[in-house]
């Protein structure tokens, strides 16, 4: 995934900005192209702000300095433990798939993510909608950084999108990776099972990825759907969603994790007693709903069937995105810094 300088100033706020850096793989550039290779999507991190950057990540390599960090903070980990059920939300205690209960806890943090099991406890009534194109994706080896510095796209129209992202090493043994993705209709994941036809034709239409194709098999790749969540409140009593539970949305603006470590960070500053939530919820809203909307409306454009979205892409965004006076502001929403109100000072990217 794309870390953006919000979510970087997050790590850097827990101290493990460096970690992450070291595992990762700097990212200066957008290239968004059609098949003709003519450029259709130009962001540059330095139109918003010199020397500033993305930075490619394996989920793996993210997870490892999260967990280390947890361990060494001496958190008591529970791992393999699906939490079912949850009793009084005052005090509340959680309850697993096996039966055990934990708690009674001060206040209990729900991160699971945009199928929340928690949230359909809290707010029965909430639908998160699936997203109808999802994507397929693996990982490759880019030994000699023939990908570095940028996220490569390929677009025919918005029902072919195609990416390269380098995202760095895991560790110092690994060769350097790139991650690549393929957008696909939901209702169609099943038939992507055609594994050397559709090779034969990705490799046609982009014949620089090449050296990508060749390394990936069917069994390398996993399938991601996007839900669209939006409701209300976050919390109930002292138990309050963070991250893609509280709002998950489709990844087009490359934004979730960094959303979702922002979270975090401001929930540990903000709140020191349970009743505090709806502050710290009233603040994030502020950044969230915007790239929530956004995010929503910049999907067909890429993400579709339609003859229109593209279109309108091409001729009418793409330009808009890149005019002098716009350009600065639209690599400020890549940027992850846009909110509708100050950042905490420690956070500003
Ligand atoms: C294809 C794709 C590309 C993306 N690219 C980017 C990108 O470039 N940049 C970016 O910022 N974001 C990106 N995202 C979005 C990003 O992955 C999410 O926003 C982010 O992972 C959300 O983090 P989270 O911790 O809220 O949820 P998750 O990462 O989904 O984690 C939820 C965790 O909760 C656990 N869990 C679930 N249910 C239970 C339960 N009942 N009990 C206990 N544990 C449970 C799960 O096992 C999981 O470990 C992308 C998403 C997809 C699908």
């Amino acid at each position: 995934m794309l870390l953006q300088p919000s979510g970087l100033a997050a790590l850097r706020r827990l101290g493990l900005h460096e970690a992450v850096l070291a595992r990762g793989a700097r990212i200066d550039h957008l290239d968004g192209r059609d098949l003709s290779g003519r450029a259709i999507m130009d962001m540059r991190y330095s139109r918003w702000r010199t020397g500033a950057f993305g930075v490619g990540v394996q989920r793996s390599s993210l997870f490892g300095v999260l967990h280390d960090a947890a361990l060494d903070a001496g958190v008591d980990l529970q791992a393999g433990t699906a939490i079912a059920a949850v009793d009084d939300f005052d005090a509340p205690r959680l309850r697993d798939a096996q039966g055990r209960t934990y708690g009674p806890f001060d206040l209990v943090v729900a991160a699971d993510g945009s199928a929340s099991r928690l949230r359909s406890i809290i707010h029965p009534r909430v639908r998160a909608t699936v997203y109808p194109w999802g994507a397929v994706w693996a990982n490759a080896e880019d030994p000699d950084g023939q990908y570095a510095g940028r996220l490569h796209q390929r677009y025919d129209a918005a029902s072919v999108m195609i990416g390269i992202l380098p995202v760095g090493r895991d560790s110092a043994r690994q060769p350097p990776q790139v991650s690549f993705f393929w957008s696909l209709p939901v209702s169609g994941m099943d038939a992507f099972d055609a594994f050397e036809p559709w090779r034969d034709r990705v490799a046609r239409m982009w014949p620089e990825a090449q050296p990508v194709l060749s390394q990936l098999t069917p069994q390398g790749f996993s399938r991601a759907i996007y839900r669209d969540v939006s409701f209300g409140r976050w919390h109930r009593g002292a138990v309050v969603m963070i991250g893609d539970a509280a709002h998950g949305t489709s990844p087009q603006l490359g934004q979730g994790a960094n959303l979702a470590l922002l979270d975090g960070v401001e929930l540990a500053e903000r709140v020191e007693r349970p009743t505090q939530v709806a502050g710290y919820q009233f603040a994030r809203r502020l950044q969230t709903a915007p790239y929530q909307l956004l995010s929503r409306l910049l999907t067909p454009l890429f993400q579709s069937s339609s003859r229109f979205w593209p279109w309108f892409r091409n001729h009418i965004f793409a330009p808009l995105s890149q005019a002098p006076g716009l350009r600065g502001h639209a690599a400020s929403v890549l940027a992850g810094s846009f909110r509708l109100g100050p950042s905490p000072k420690a956070l500003r990217p």
